[in-house]
């Protein structure tokens, strides 16, 4: 049984709903990011008239109304059938493949909104860098987010130099120059927490810097200011998303 759901379905949160959407209107104005309404599909005007800043914006937008409790709750339906023809995702996200750190959920987007290539330990492997440069130099997405979260069991894989297969093990040791660059305090092991999440933190900066440094699309479209590329570090105890400055 759901509790949550329960509450959820509670008439007080009808009227924070509404409240989040009246935030999210009025952040939508503050940005200058246009939609007729919360829900309805970012559209190839809006993407044209959206900056990087803004489009990240709305990416730490979505993720104060998933902490909050407001989350849209759009018709996806509804959402499916007006961007069947057509889609105009306004940025693309890479994370990692751990089931508590879905973008689409943490960061509160629609069908539509985002191009979301997923990884463990959120790695920019060519497949990832090769979608990237499609979702924005082709479909013109603003801004690239790299979200990495802690507890990380990729980090951890590769922190304890784990030995599986050898795919496994080559997309750990893609995490392996993290490792060795984060200065080590105590054992080189899993269970040292605190150098686990330093690493986390490394490993999503080594893949911001990654995006350009391996695709001269990417470095052009940043160059010229089209494009942004963030990273940022998910929590799953609070839920927060922090940008990395
Ligand atoms: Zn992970």
């Amino acid at each position: 049984m759901c509790t949550d759901c329960e509450t959820t379905q509670a008439g007080p949160v009808f009227g924070r709903r509404h409240f989040f959407g009246l935030a999210a209107a009025a952040a939508a104005l503050s940005t200058g990011m246009a939609r007729a309404d919360d829900c309805a599909h970012f559209d190839s005007e809006a993407l044209k008239a959206a900056s990087p800043d803004q489009a990240i914006q709305m990416l730490m937008d979505g993720n104060a109304r998933f902490v909050a409790g407001g989350s849209l709750n759009c018709d996806l339906v509804a959402l499916g059938h007006a961007t069947a023809e057509k889609q105009t995702p306004f940025a693309c996200v890479l994370a990692c493949m751990d089931s508590r750190s879905a973008p689409e959920q943490v960061l509160d987007q629609q069908i539509g909104d985002v191009f979301v290539a997923r990884v463990a330990g959120n790695v920019a492997t060519t497949e990832v860098i090769g979608s990237f440069e499609y979702g924005t130099a082709v479909a013109g997405a603003k801004a690239i987010m790299v979200l990495g979260h802690n507890h990380c069991g990729a980090v951890k894989g590769a922190v304890d130099k784990a030995v599986v297969g050898d795919a496994l093990t080559t997309l750990l040791n893609e995490i392996e120059p993290a490792v060795a660059a984060t200065p080590l305090t105590g054992e080189r092991s899993s269970h040292n927490h605190e150098f686990v999440e330093a690493v986390a933190e490394a490993n999503v900066r080594m893949n911001v810097a990654a995006l350009t440094e391996k695709s001269p699309v990417l470095k052009g479209l940043v160059d010229s200011g089209a494009l942004k590329i963030v990273g940022a570090l998910y929590n799953l105890e609070t839920g927060v998303v922090t940008l990395l400055s």
